[in-house]
């Protein structure tokens, strides 16, 4: 049992203000493992005071980015150190599959800072442009301070996707997780203070959506960064817009695979584990709609089965397992509400289903909807657990017209054997991302969504970039 009773304000394990509790539970065995204290609207007050505090005075933003990453680097050191630490606690939290943890939920926001740590001796902070009348000099300066308010499913990528080009930047952060996930923010707060991130720089208050809400509007807030659903997002980018205050949206997704003629099946059907069903699919990425040829359905859908029967689910700690519990009950209702509405829209189930892997714990058998039409919910709205949907499509002007039709905009991938055609058919695809072959995430490469999948790029030097303002003085030759 991990008990906290402490919030990470100023640097110091401070008192909250309420006396509020959020009970961490396994997924996989339905007992509490961990308290924190719930923040309340005063805990954000001291958090924004404190981060406010570092911008406006303290050493942190006034520094030089070679500075800020040599701190940061020692972060970044103790997180590639400890990052085991990080995974156990991520899968025992939310239930994500050990294997899976240890690469999403410690390795890569790692590699992220990291990635952040060395953009800071390239980027160009500062240049001298050819003016109309005389020399200019464009500088960028930190926004200021930024909350970060993140979602269960991969808290700290998340968050490490706002915190550190943030924290290179010059910015200072309040940073609210999930209540679900917020025991990773305490393990990272003990690195952060041991790494000698100065006080206040970084502060963590543990909260639900209205103390998040709260902290959006804050008047101490400079920039919004936030990851979640499409749902929260469009309020908090309709408070931002009003503020006239920057922001970035990382939102839903509906992604779509396409499997293309020449496609080798059994390597596709291996990459889904990754792409479709990555993170008990609990991922805004993944692939759920699959488009198989019309000529190719059967044989699809016959692998598909094959593959999504085989898959172990059970104790995420398990080495072995490929699919561990969703995050809460109401997840699991969640998805199996939708596996009702699939069946009452006359999809039909061919592989899992509504009969759970397990009484105890909350697991959804990893299921497969054959004969799905894209305007069927299933197809449509994000489920966020281990579903997929097979689409038949007739020729690759279809599958590109399947594949966009679609409110959503955030990932996808084409499978081909010829890979040049690949880029070409992922070309005409509306998401911010598109895999040939395989899916992945780069820390060097722009992450985002098109439409309602979001605003803005995380990761990459387009990530830097909502961190900062950028300023002309221009002066006489
Ligand atoms: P959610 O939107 O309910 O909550 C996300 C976070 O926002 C939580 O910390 C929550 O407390 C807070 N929040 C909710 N409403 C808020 C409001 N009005 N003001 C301020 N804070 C608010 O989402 P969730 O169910 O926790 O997470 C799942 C969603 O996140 C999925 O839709 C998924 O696609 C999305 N997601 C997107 C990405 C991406 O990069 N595009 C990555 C991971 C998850």
């Amino acid at each position: 049992m991990r008990e906290h009773d402490r919030l990470f304000i100023g640097g110091q394990w401070t008192a909250p203000a309420g006396t509020g509790t959020i009970d961490v539970i396994s997924p996989h065995t339905e007992e509490v493992i961990g308290r924190v204290p719930e923040g309340t609207e005063a805990d954000m007050d001291a958090a924004v005071a404190a981060a406010r505090q570092a911008f406006d005075q303290g050493p942190w933003p006034r520094m030089t980015p070679a500075e800020r990453a040599e701190i940061l680097g020692r972060l970044s050191a103790i997180y590639a150190e400890r990052q085991q630490a990080m995974a156990d606690l991520v899968t025992e939290e939310m239930g994500s599959p050990i294997l899976f943890s240890i690469f999403g939920q410690a390795a890569m926001p790692q590699m992220v800072l990291q990635y952040y740590v060395d953009l800071a001796a390239s980027f160009t902070w500062e240049e001298e442009r050819a003016g109309m009348l005389g020399p200019v000099t464009v500088t960028r300066e930190p926004v200021g301070v930024v909350a970060a308010i993140y979602p269960w499913n991969v808290p700290q990528f998340t968050l490490m996707l706002k915190l550190a080009p943030a924290l290179i930047a010059g910015c200072t952060v309040v940073a609210k997780p999930s209540p679900e996930t917020p025991l990773d923010a305490y393990l990272l707060a003990e690195w952060i203070k041991e790494a000698g991130v100065p006080d206040g720089v970084i502060n963590i208050v543990p909260a639900g959506r209205e103390v998040g809400a709260y902290l959006v509007s804050h008047p101490g807030v400079d920039k919004v960064a936030f990851t979640g659903s499409t749902e929260a997002g469009r309020k908090i980018g309709a408070a931002c817009g009003e503020l006239l205050r920057p922001v970035t949206l990382e939102l839903g997704g509906k992604s779509a695979a396409i499997i293309l003629e020449d496609a080798d099946l059994a390597a596709t059907i291996e990459g889904f584990k990754m792409a479709a069903l990555m993170n008990n699919g609990e991922a805004c990425a993944a692939q759920t709609r699959i488009l198989a040829p019309r000529s190719r359905y059967d044989e699809v859908a016959d692998a598909l089965v094959t593959m999504v029967s085989s898959l172990n689910v059970g104790d995420p700690a398990d080495y072995g397992t490929e699919i561990g519990p969703l995050v809460a009950k109401r997840q699991q209702e969640r998805v199996e509400g939708y596996i009702r509405v699939g069946q009452d829209e006359g999809a039909k189930v061919i592989a899992g289903g509504l009969n759970r892997p397990h009484d105890r714990g909350w697991y959804v058998a990893p299921t497969v909807f054959g004969d799905v039409t894209n305007d069927m919910r299933i197809a449509q709205e994000e489920i966020f657990g281990p579903v997929l949907s097979l689409i038949a499509y007739e020729d690759e002007d279809d599958a590109v017209r399947i594949a966009n039709d679609s409110r959503y905009g955030l990932g996808g991938s084409v499978w081909s054997a010829d890979v040049d055609h690949g880029v070409e058919v992922a070309r005409r695809i509306r998401t911010g991302s598109c895999g040939v072959n395989l899916y992945v995430l780069d820390p060097n490469t722009p992450f985002g969504g098109y439409k309602d999948s979001g605003l803005g790029r995380e990761l990459g030097p387009e990530g830097l970039s909502p961190y900062l303002e950028y300023k002309a003085i221009p002066r006489p030759a």
